[in-house]
C-alpha cells in the first residue's frame, strides 16, 4: 500500500514512513493511494471474530507487508487485551434502536486510547527492525498526552515528553499523565498556557538541531494515518454486533479534528453499509457552519465544558476535501492557503455531494448538560459531555427510526466531573475499579519556566541515550 500526500506535491510513502511522518513536505496529509473494498459476504462471515481478529481483517490491507502477518496479529491481541471489557467496545442500549458505543474502557478513559495503544506498539516494531530511536514530543491541554503516554510506556525505542501547562489541566488528567512509571515517560509542566506550550512543540519541530544526530523528532497528533486507521475498526465492530452488513447503521460522532468520523467515511467507503453520519460538534463548530453554509471560516476559540473537542480548525478535515475535489492536490492546497487567510466556500456541487455524506449539528454547554440529565433520567445512564453531543445531534438529526442509531461514547464520564455536576445531578461518577487509586499513585513530573531553550535542553539531557 502506498500513501500520497493531500497537496499532491511530497513523494509518496510506504506504511512504515508515513507511520514515523507527521505533515509531509509540502504541508498535506497522507491518505491511502487506494482504499480496501470488502463486500458483503466477506464483512458477513466476520461475525462472531474476537475485536482484535476483526481489527486483523480491517486494517491489514493498509499495513500491507510492512508487517508480517502474524508479527501483527500478536499486536493486535496485546493491544485490545488491555482493555478493561471483554467486549473491548460494548454497546450499550439507550432506546429502541439507539445507542452508544462505549470507547472508553481504554488505559485512559477514552476513545483515543484505540488508537494510541496501537501506534505505540507499531512505532516500537518499526524502530526495532530499522535500529533507530525517536523522541516524541506533544502538547495537551488534557486526553491526548495521557493516551500517548500510556501508548509508549513500553517502548524501547521510544521517549515522550509531553508539555502541559502548569495547574491549568484537571487533577485527573493530570494524574493520568504524571502517575505512569517508566525511565521513557516525561512530563513537563510549563508556567504558560496552552498556546505556549504547542508553540514550543511547533518550534522544535521546525529546528531540531537541539537534539543532536542521534535520534529524531516524531509526533503522534491526531493526523497520523495509523491513528486514523485504528478507528475504521470499530464501526465495523458495531454493525456487525447488531445486524450489518445486511442492516445499514446511522453513527453520530463528537468531533474537533474531524478523526474519528472521518474513519466512518472510510469504513462506508470500504463496504460497510453506513445510511447515515452525523458530525457533532461543540460552540467551536467549524465543521457544522462548513455543512450548513458552504463557508470554512475559523472563529475565536471557545472554551467549553468539552473541552477535547474545542478546536478552531479542523484539521483531519483536509482528508475529506481531497476526495471532494476528485483527489487534485493542487486545488486543496491553494483552497487552504487562502482558508489560513479568510473564509473560504467550494463549488457548489462539491458542497451539495458534502451534505449527502454527512449531517451536522452543534451543541452549546447548556443543550449538553440538559442532554447528560435527561439520559440519566431516563436510564441511569451517566453520559460524558463530549458522548452527550454526540447523542443530542443523532437525536436532532436522525432521518430514519428503522435505521439502528449509534453514538460513539469517546469518553468516560469520571473524567469530567465538572459537566456533570452542572447538569444538575448530584451523582458523582466514580472512577472505575481499575483506577480507583489514582488520587494515592506517585506523581512523577517537572515543572519548567515558559521558555523553549530551557525545555529543549532538558529534553536533550533526559532521552534515553543521551
Ligand atoms: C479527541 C476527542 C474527541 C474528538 O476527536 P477528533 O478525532 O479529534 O474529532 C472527542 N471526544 C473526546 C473525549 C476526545 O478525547
Amino acid at each position: 500500500m502506498r500513501y500520497i500526500s493531500t497537496r499532491g506535491e511530497a513523494p509518496a510513502l510506504g506504511f512504515e514512513d508515513v507511520l514515523l511522518t507527521g505533515l509531509a513536505t509540502d504541508g498535506g496529509l497522507y491518505v491511502p493511494e487506494s482504499l480496501p473494498h470488502f463486500s458483503l459476504e466477506e464483512i458477513r462471515s466476520w461475525r462472531g471474530l474476537p475485536y482484535s481478529e476483526l481489527a486483523f481483517k480491517v486494517m491489514h490491507p493498509f499495513v500491507d507487508d510492512a508487517i508480517p502477518a502474524d508479527d501483527f496479529r500478536k499486536m493486535l491481541d496485546e493491544t485490545y487485551s488491555v482493555f478493561a471489557h471483554k467486549a473491548v467496545a460494548p454497546l450499550v442500549q439507550l432506546d429502541t434502536n439507539e445507542w452508544v458505543m462505549e470507547l472508553f474502557r481504554g488505559p485512559t478513559l477514552a476513545f483515543k486510547d484505540f488508537a494510541l495503544q496501537l501506534l505505540g506498539r507499531l512505532l516500537d516494531y518499526v524502530l526495532e527492525k530499522r535500529k533507530q530511536h525517536v523522541v516524541i514530543m506533544g502538547a495537551t491541554s488534557g486526553d491526548t498526552g495521557s493516551a500517548a503516554i500510556e501508548g509508549c510506556r513500553r517502548c524501547e525505542h521510544v521517549d515522550i515528553f509531553i508539555l502541559h501547562p502548569h495547574q491549568r489541566v484537571s487533577e485527573v488528567q493530570r494524574r493520568q499523565m504524571t502517575t505512569v512509571q517508566g525511565d521513557n515517560i516525561h512530563n513537563i509542566a510549563v508556567r504558560g498556557n496552552f498556546d505556549d506550550c504547542q508553540r514550543m512543540v511547533k518550534e522544535s519541530f521546525g529546528n531540531q538541531s537541539f537534539l543532536g544526530a542521534k535520534t529524531q523528532l516524531a509526533a503522534v497528533n491526531s493526523i497520523n494515518w495509523a491513528r486514523i486507521m485504528a478507528q475504521i475498526v470499530y464501526y465495523f465492530h458495531a454493525s456487525l454486533a447488531l445486524g450489518g452488513p445486511d442492516r445499514s447503521m446511522a453513527f453520530s460522532v463528537p468531533t474537533g479534528n474531524f478523526g474519528d468520523i472521518f474513519a466512518g467515511y472510510l469504513a462506508k467507503k470500504m463496504g460497510l453499509p453506513i445510511s447515515q453520519l452525523v458530525i457533532a460538534t461543540n460552540r467551536n463548530d467549524i465543521l457544522h457552519r462548513f455543512m450548513s453554509g458552504n463557508k470554512y471560516e475559523q472563529h475565536q476559540l471557545e472554551h467549553t465544558l468539552s473541552p477535547s473537542m474545542d478546536i478552531m480548525v479542523s484539521s483531519n478535515f483536509e482528508r475529506l476535501l481531497f476526495d471532494l475535489h476528485g483527489r487534485d492536490g493542487l486545488a486543496v492546497k491553494t483552497l487552504l492557503e487562502n482558508a489560513a487567510k479568510g473564509p473560504v466556500s467550494i463549488e457548489d456541487y462539491r458542497w451539495k455531494h458534502a451534505r449527502k455524506l454527512f449531517d451536522s449539528d452543534a451543541v452549546d454547554d447548556k443543550t449538553t448538560c440538559d442532554t447528560i440529565r435527561e439520559i440519566y433520567e431516563q436510564n441511569e445512564y451517566l453520559l460524558d459531555p463530549h458522548t452527550a453531543i454526540g447523542v443530542r445531534a443523532a437525536r436532532n438529526c436522525r432521518r430514519d427510526p428503522a435505521v439502528p442509531m449509534i453514538t460513539l461514547g469517546t469518553a468516560h464520564p469520571a473524567k469530567f466531573p465538572d459537566a456533570v455536576a452542572e447538569s444538575g445531578l448530584t451523582v458523582e461518577p466514580p472512577l472505575p475499579a481499575h483506577m480507583a487509586d489514582l488520587f494515592e499513585r506517585e506523581e512523577r513530573y517537572t515543572v519548567l519556566d515558559n521558555d523553549i531553550s530551557g525545555v529543549q535542553e532538558f529534553i536533550a539531557k533526559h532521552w534515553k541515550n543521551a
